[in-house]
């Protein structure tokens, strides 16, 4: 284990477990309709490698990056970064996240999508972190691989300082870590 991490809370065999799981019903959900599976970069990378692996249907891949400016209102203002570069207008599309922590940058790339007329639109969320939500936040997670506690994780495509996001598990950081930082 790394030196950093306090303790590990999901190994990369749970993970593997439970994408196994999704893959099985997102391969159902989807037959036929050959979809467009949307990744937010960048913590969503590792997820996405080993989740479109277990889409066993005809599928597209693309990916968007947003920004947030964090100003001093407490939501921040968010812009697209890096934009999809399919035509997703009358396609299904299923979004892969990372993390749905308080739910504002799921709703802002919701809203974003939904602009460009796609047949529907599902998220797929590999961790979601409930205790933390907006509550003006409407968007719902139609797939959640595990519900986690309300602290800060790492690892798994997950970062912190842009540090730890190789890890292959999902672990807390020690407290220390962050107050040398
Ligand atoms: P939101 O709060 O908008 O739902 O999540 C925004 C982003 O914050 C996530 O996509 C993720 O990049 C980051 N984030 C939220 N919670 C955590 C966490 O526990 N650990 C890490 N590393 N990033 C998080
Ligand atoms: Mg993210």
């Amino acid at each position: 284990m790394d030196k950093d991490i306090a303790k590990v809370l999901l190994t990369q065999e749970q993970i593997a477990e439970r994408i196994r799981e999704l893959g099985q019903e997102l391969s159902s959900e989807y037959a036929g309709k050959n979809p467009v599976v949307v990744g937010v970069l960048k913590g969503v990378v590792i997820f996405y490698a080993d989740m479109i692996r277990h889409i066993t249907v005809p599928c597209q891949m693309d990916f968007m990056c947003i920004s947030s400016y964090k100003g001093t209102s407490s939501t921040g203002t968010m812009t697209v970064s890096k934009d999809i570069s399919a035509d997703i207008r009358g396609r299904h599309v299923l979004i892969l996240e990372d993390i749905f922590d308080t739910g504002n940058s799921l709703e802002y790339t919701v809203r974003h999508l939904k602009e460009k007329g796609p047949a529907s639109l599902k998220i797929c969320t590999l961790l979601d972190k409930p205790e933390r939500r907006n509550p003006n936040v409407t968007v719902q997670a139609d797939y959640v691989g595990f519900t986690v506690p309300n602290e800060f994780v790492v690892g798994y495509g997950l970062d912190y300082n842009e540090g730890y996001r190789n890890l292959p598990y999902v672990g807390v950081l020690k407290p220390e870590v962050y107050e040398t930082k």
